[in-house]
């Protein structure tokens, strides 16, 4: 089944608000297999609202609209959607008592300018709205079929939940869009585009999208119109295929976090952590540290970012410093060691580079980091040149820190 979505508010077209009702409904009505054939935002003017809700209805015969339900907005929304229905308005007293008394039990007296809250186009049903005063309608003739929720977002979501999607999985009978996601790193796209293709012929019918971002990229496996019997084993198929080429540069689904995986697999080795950082000025920490439960792994560490810290408080020599530079080689293998030592961690990593947009140089350039790796006393270091603006830089680091300890401390 397809719908249209319109999103109703000024405030929407001129980027104020964010238009989350679309991206909230696009998500809960996949997963009751229904698909948002197109979704429209207009602004607060009745010809535009009018004009936007012929059209949709015109493509799908099913709408589903948000905003200017509310007595501010002179009940734009519903007066249109009644002359396109040719359904009068009608005054409904047991609406209005109900807002009457839902007032009074706040201890306040309602204005007389919500009345109209209570006029119903005839024959449309009323969605009873508990979070807020505007209740949602549903109304269905010879254009088609169409439900009006409030703006707010949580009245729109709990209306959507409770109101609208148990009527519309009904007629969906029990197909849904579903999703799968595996989460990569350390790999491009195009690389990863590469490796995949031969398993991209197979996948069908499910669809394959690539959600490129700063910490890697994100494949997502969608289901059509399918019942989760039908789904789930061409998702674990997939799934296998995919992590067969994509090897450990996967290192979870959903919205597993990077620093929670790394986390589990040390704790399941019994290895405690610390990290020695320079260029991320704490990001690897931070990351490790929003993980609850993090403290029987992570020990801590040291925001090393002047040479006297790194030579001062985790013994790094200054000679070595002097020799190579602060972004090199023989400094970061001093750093990670000194950092294993002086805390006692069984594994360390320490980061060191250039983040820009100062500071580069044609031996070093911008983006050149090195990182030391300590597992348990072996120690490795390595060079990686990232793309990007400093944040970038800085996000790439922090990730390829956690992805290299989750690596090496596999098997371990
Ligand atoms: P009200 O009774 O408050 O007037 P309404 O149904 O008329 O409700 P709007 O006035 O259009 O809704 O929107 C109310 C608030 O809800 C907006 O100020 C905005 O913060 C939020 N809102 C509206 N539409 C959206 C949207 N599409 N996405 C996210 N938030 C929205």
């Amino acid at each position: 089944m397809d719908i249209d979505l319109v999103t109703i508010g000024t405030e929407l077209l001129l980027g104020f608000t964010v238009d989350t009702n679309s991206a909230f409904m696009g998500q809960v009505l996949g997963e009751a297999g229904v698909r948002v054939a197109r979704r429209t935002s207009v602004r607060d003017d009745p010809a535009e609202i009018r004009a936007a809700i012929r059209e949709a209805l015109a493509r799908s015969r099913f709408v589903i609209t948000t905003g200017g339900l509310g007595p501010t907005r002179d009940d734009m929304t519903k007066k249109v959607v009644a002359e396109l229905f040719d359904a009068p308005l009608e005054f409904q007293a047991a609406i209005w008592d109900e807002l009457v008394a839902k007032w009074a039990r706040f201890g306040r007296k309602i204005s007389e300018s919500n009345r109209c809250q209570a006029e119903v186009p005839r024959g449309a049903t009323v969605l009873a709205n508990n979070r807020g005063t505007a209740p949602g309608l549903w109304l269905a003739g010879a254009p088609g079929e169409v439900v009006m929720l409030p703006g707010v977002p949580s009245e729109m979501k709990g209306l959507l939940r409770e109101e609208v999607v148990p009527r519309l999985r009904t007629r969906a009978s029990g197909v849904a869009i579903s999703s799968r996601v595996l989460r990569t790193t350390g790999i491009p796209e195009s690389t990863l585009a590469e490796r995949l293709a031969e398993v991209e012929d197979g996948l069908a019918p499910l669809t394959l999208a690539y959600l490129p971002g700063i910490e890697g990229v994100d494949l997502r496996l969608t289901a059509w119109d399918m019942t989760s019997e039908q789904s789930g084993p061409l998702f674990d198929r997939a799934a296998a295929g995919i992590r067969a080429v994509t090897g450990d540069h996967c290192y979870g689904t959903g919205d597993d976090d990077l620093a929670a995986v790394l986390l589990e697999r040390l704790r399941a080795a019994g290895l405690t952590l610390a990290v020695a950082e320079s260029c991320t000025g704490g990001m690897i920490g931070e990351r490790v540290t929003h993980v609850a439960g993090s403290s029987d792994v992570f020990l801590g560490g040291v925001i090393a970012y002047a040479n006297e810290l790194k030579t001062g408080l985790i013994g790094v020599n200054p000679e070595t410093v002097a020799a190579h530079g602060s972004v090199s080689a023989a400094v970061v293998t001093e750093m990670v060691a000194g950092v294993a030592l002086r805390t006692g961690a069984d594994v360390a990593v320490a980061v060191t580079g250039v983040a820009g947009p100062g500071g580069g140089s044609d031996d070093k350039p911008i983006g050149t980091v090195w990182f030391g790796f300590s597992i348990r006393g072996a120690v490795d270091a390595i060079k990686v040149g990232f793309p990007g603006t400093r944040a970038d830089i800085r996000g790439r680091a922090s990730q390829f820190a956690l992805h290299g300890l989750w690596r090496r401390a596999s098997g371990v």
